[in-house]
């Protein structure tokens, strides 16, 4: 799949992760502040079709490209993609994800590997690439999608929480490090949001975690996105190296 051609003077958002859940809405939600949208996703095509016709009748020029983001020479030639056709890349988003949760002691190398190569890596490909350009540019926006996981931990989530606190870890440190670029890097930790990957836990352990969530409800894709956009704006022009609890309150 590919966008259109060149000519749009509307800023860049890139999201990893961008065809289904958070990342879908992110999409949404950056086009309605007037954004291109560049989004990779790694299997379903139907999805990411769809994403592209929602954008166009958004008036946004869209690009989906399949790249699995633990592939770090795919992820590099996407975000040249991006640049070359449809400009400077203003934003980037880092929302691909995956669980695989189990109790460590049944947990498989795999299951520890498959988690980490692509919340964590996957971020570390997608910043590794955007920021160069933005560097030379001296200004753009990043904002990962971590987890209240990686903020407290989580029985049966291991290795994601170790691959979100990650992301914490790394988005505060790259925001020190080009912060006096004129980039800013923020996180995001969503607590429990109603998308596919959360479709998949028990109608029990969702309730446990609203009992403990001061709104007493899960979360909506859409209200992940709206902290994103801000935090990928200007709006938040004093902003950087921040982790923001989307969580309603766990
Ligand atoms: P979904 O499962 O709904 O969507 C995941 C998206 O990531 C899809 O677009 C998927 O593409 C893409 N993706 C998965 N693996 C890869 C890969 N290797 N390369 C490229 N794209 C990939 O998940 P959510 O929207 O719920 O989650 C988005 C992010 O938010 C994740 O990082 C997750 O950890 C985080 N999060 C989610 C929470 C929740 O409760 N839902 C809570 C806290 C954090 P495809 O469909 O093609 O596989």
């Amino acid at each position: 799949m590919s966008g259109s051609a060149q000519g749009s003077s509307r800023p860049v958002a890139l999201i990893s992760g961008g065809s289904r859940g958070i990342g879908r809405a992110v999409a949404l939600r950056l086009a309605e502040d007037g954004h291109d949208i560049s989004f990779c996703f790694r299997g379903d095509e139907q999805a990411a079709a769809n994403l592209e016709k929602e954008l166009a009748e958004r008036g946004a020029r869209a690009l989906a490209r399949r790249v699995d983001v633990t592939d770090a020479a795919a992820v590099r030639d996407w975000v040249d993609v991006t640049e070359r056709d449809f400009g400077p890349i203003a934003v980037a988003v880092t929302s691909a994800g995956i669980t695989r949760d189990k109790p460590l002691l049944m947990m498989s190398d795999s299951d520890w590997h498959d988690v980490v190569d692509t919340n964590l890596d996957g971020v570390y490909h997608v910043c590794r690439s955007v920021v160069f350009p933005m560097m030379k540019r001296r200004g753009g926006s990043i904002v990962t999608v971590a987890s209240v996981s990686g903020l407290y931990g989580n029985a049966g989530q291991t290795n994601y929480a170790a691959s979100k606190a990650g992301i914490i870890a790394l988005s505060r440190s790259l925001a020190k490090e080009v912060g006096r670029r004129g980039i800013r890097v923020n996180a995001v930790a969503p607590g429990l949001i109603d998308t596919d990957m959360s479709a998949v836990l028990d109608d029990q352990v969702k309730e446990q975690v609203t009992e403990r969530t001061a709104l007493g409800r899960t979360g909506l894709a859409a209200e992940v996105a709206e902290v994103v956009a801000f935090l990928a704006s200007a709006r938040a022009s004093y902003v950087t190296g921040a982790v923001l609890p989307v969580d309603g309150g766990l």
